[in-house]
């Protein structure tokens, strides 16, 4: 009875993030409980914990700001907005062949075999350009192979993950780095506070 409970939870608590935006845990637990009034708060923190560590939502790590969650698990890059918030997906489409030459330029430069990565933008949405929000901008790290509008418009923050730190010179190649949950993978942003609360979110 309890297995059947819980496992009735965890399909309301994936069927919810589903309809929702790269959500924080809280956010998650405002809806679900709209239709499990009975559901805790630390049940949907728990159940969003061992969804990410199975690999079946992915968890995205912000300093200072709560974990968010996303039912997306493929490679794919955030924007996050720094006026209001919200965390956009890139577009699949534009990604493949950017994502290799930014790979190529990585490993020219450091050795590296990328094997995987994780990417933020940061600027200002389009409600909140409508809004009248700006934004200061600044280049911070990966931007010198993107064509100069694409590094006036965004702040990108470029991480190379799965050690590259440590692994010696011509070493990579022999990790077998593939089929890595991307869960795994922490999306780290240093948010920026200039500009934000200009806006609030409705
Ligand atoms: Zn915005
Ligand atoms: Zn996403």
């Amino acid at each position: 009875m309890a297995r059947q409970r819980n496992s009735m939870q965890k399909l309301l608590i994936t069927e919810t993030l589903r309809r929702m935006d790269h959500p924080t845990a809280a956010e998650v637990y405002e809806q679900v409980r709209q239709d499990c009034p009975q559901i805790s708060l630390g049940t949907v923190y728990r159940n969003l914990g061992s969804m990410a560590d199975e690999g079946t939502v992915l968890r995205l790590s912000f300093t200072d700001e709560p974990d968010r969650f996303d039912p997306q698990t493929h490679e794919h890059f955030h924007v996050v907005c720094s006026c209001c918030g919200r965390i956009f997906d890139t577009d699949a489409s534009i990604e493949p062949a950017l994502v290799h030459r930014l790979d190529r330029a990585v490993e020219r430069c450091t050795g590296v075999r990328v094997q995987s990565r994780s990417l933020l933008f940061e600027g200002v949405c389009a409600k909140c350009q409508e809004e009248g929000a700006t934004a200061e901008v600044t280049v911070v790290q990966g931007a010198a192979s993107a064509p100069r509008s694409t590094a006036q418009d965004f702040v990108a923050e470029v991480t190379v993950a799965q050690g590259a730190a440590s692994a010696p010179r011509g070493t990579a190649g022999g990790v077998n780095g593939t089929g890595r949950s991307h869960s795994s993978i922490e999306q780290k942003s240093t948010r920026r506070q200039k500009g934000r609360n200009h806006v609030t979110h409705r």
